[in-house]
């Protein structure tokens, strides 16, 4: 025996009791309630003292890592021990992040999940897709819910559809289970659906369409979103693999653009090799995300572990201000119409309603409670010209096309998110000119209820106007 093997032998058992180590952890936190989870994932006072003590995850801003020796190192780039290597591959910082996402993602799920990290949601729905188009062949095709992120429609539709030729069978009404069952066949690689939508905040029955994907031996991804693990975690209701945008709610502050890729051990898929099937985030992590590289930065990693940590107490305060908000727009009459996943008009509320539940609320309330996030869209009576012009009145509101944030943020998707789209793609999103969608903050429902009353105020006085004109 050489001396080398023997030294790279000796970091891989190093690396197996690290991995030993860490995997304690995790089943440590596992026993946690999800407030526990989100405030200190896996970092613990024997990680701590190896930072200098430090109470806060340390933020890694470092390229890359450093090694002992040649041996360290040749463990290390051979995936045979625990390492960081390099910040594109892995970071002590993201590191942090990934775990407290796969237990806030699995809470209450009785498998194993993973997490990777990646530089933007759109950059997760890629690397939760993309494995799954290798070895393209005749007929191939992906079923998707037409309800879905204006980004994920272009990645589906331009990128996926036009440039690759993968047959797109969008789903139009995504509460209608034969409409997806019908749309699968021998030839389809994945299903996906995401819920509730933005901006349509269209409902989907994950439990059901997961048994339709997995009766064809399919995988279910979901963006959970605007949901976030504190109001539905998709694992639990049978879904494979979940995807988010961290920019949104996670991070709440605005100072981050980020995604996840959370999936269960144990998809169901054919495609690919068994580690794809076994622990699907690890293996993208390993190969397909190291060579494509959408690796989020550790700054923007440290800046959503730190609003995470509120994640379940801000969903629960802006998700009931959100519901007097729906419901002041409901009884009002320059409104056309309301979409939000907890009023009774809205279609799949029933869905909504069993299963959008405050994580641990029992805890706070004594009893289960609903919560339906803070994402809410209206259709303004009079068409594209008086939307633009309540949504020009807003005077705190902000006009931007951001979401998840801890201020109150509105769109208007057929000039900005849903802008690329064309008219008939709007038309299959549900995206009407005359929609503008609210992110309600932070702030008191009194004072975000004042700036939509004000500001659909305007078209009172327009009215007048016409009516003094006497061309009403
Ligand atoms: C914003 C968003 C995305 C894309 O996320 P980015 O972080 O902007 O890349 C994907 N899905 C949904 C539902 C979103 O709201």
């Amino acid at each position: 025996m050489s001396e080398q093997p023997d030294g790279v032998a000796e970091y891989v058992a190093r690396g197996e009791a690290m991995a030993a180590a860490e995997a304690h952890r995790r089943s440590i936190m596992r026993t946690k309630k999800f407030d526990t989870i989100a405030v200190h994932g896996i970092y613990d006072m024997e990680a701590a003292l190896a930072n200098q003590g430090s109470i806060i995850e340390p933020g890694f801003m470092s390229s890359a890592q450093h090694f002992e020796n040649s041996d360290h190192m040749e463990a290390a780039l051979a995936y045979l021990m625990p390492a960081w290597v390099y910040s594109r591959i892995a970071n002590p910082t993201v590191h942090y992040l990934e775990e407290t996402l796969a237990l806030l993602e699995g809470y209450g799920f009785d498998g194993e999940a993973s997490a990777v990290a990646t530089s933007s949601g759109m950059a997760a729905v890629f690397m939760a897709t993309n494995p799954f188009l290798e070895k393209p062949n005749a007929g191939m095709n992906i079923v998707a819910s037409c309800r879905c992120y204006g980004g994920t429609f272009m990645l589906f539709a331009e990128r996926y559809g036009a440039e690759r030729g993968v047959d797109i069978r969008w789903v139009r009404n995504p509460l209608d289970l034969n409409e997806w069952a019908d749309k699968v066949d021998g030839n389809t690689r994945f299903v996906y659906g995401e819920t509730p939508s933005n901006p349509s905040l269209s409902v989907t029955d994950i439990a059901a369409v997961a048994d339709i994907a997995h009766a064809a031996g399919l995988p279910f991804i979901v963006d959970s979103t605007v949901a976030t693990p504190a109001l539905t975690r998709p694992l639990t209701l049978g879904a494979d693999i979940v995807v988010h945008s961290t920019t949104k709610s996670m991070t709440a502050s605005g100072f981050a653009i980020g995604g996840a890729v959370i999936a269960r051990h144990g998809i169901t898929t054919d495609i690919g090799p068994t580690e794809m099937r076994e622990n699907f985030a690890m293996y993208v992590k390993l190969l397909p995300f190291r060579d494509h590289g959408p690796g989020v930065s550790p700054f923007n990693a440290l800046m959503t572990l730190n609003d995470l940590r509120t994640l379940r107490h801000r969903m629960d305060s802006m998700s009931s201000s959100t519901m007097q908000v729906a419901q002041y727009l409901e009884g009002h009459d320059h409104i056309a119409r309301v979409a939000y996943p907890g009023i009774d008009s809205m279609p799949g509320h029933d869905v909504a309603a069993r299963t959008m539940w405050l994580v641990d609320g029992a805890d706070d309330y004594g009893t289960e409670v609903n919560r339906y996030g803070h994402l809410v869209s209206f259709e303004v009576k009079g068409g594209a010209t008086a939307a633009r012009r309540v949504f020009d009145g807003f005077e705190m509101i902000w006009r931007a096309t951001d979401l998840g944030r801890i201020k109150s943020v509105a769109t208007i998707p057929a000039i900005s998110t849903h802008q690329q789209q064309g008219d008939e793609g709007r038309e299959l999103a549900s995206v009407p000119p005359n929609l503008i969608r609210l992110n309600v903050g932070g702030e008191h429902p009194d004072d975000i209820i004042a700036d939509l009353d004000q500001a659909l105020s305007a078209l009172d006085r327009r009215s007048i106007v016409t009516r003094l004109r006497g061309d009403a």
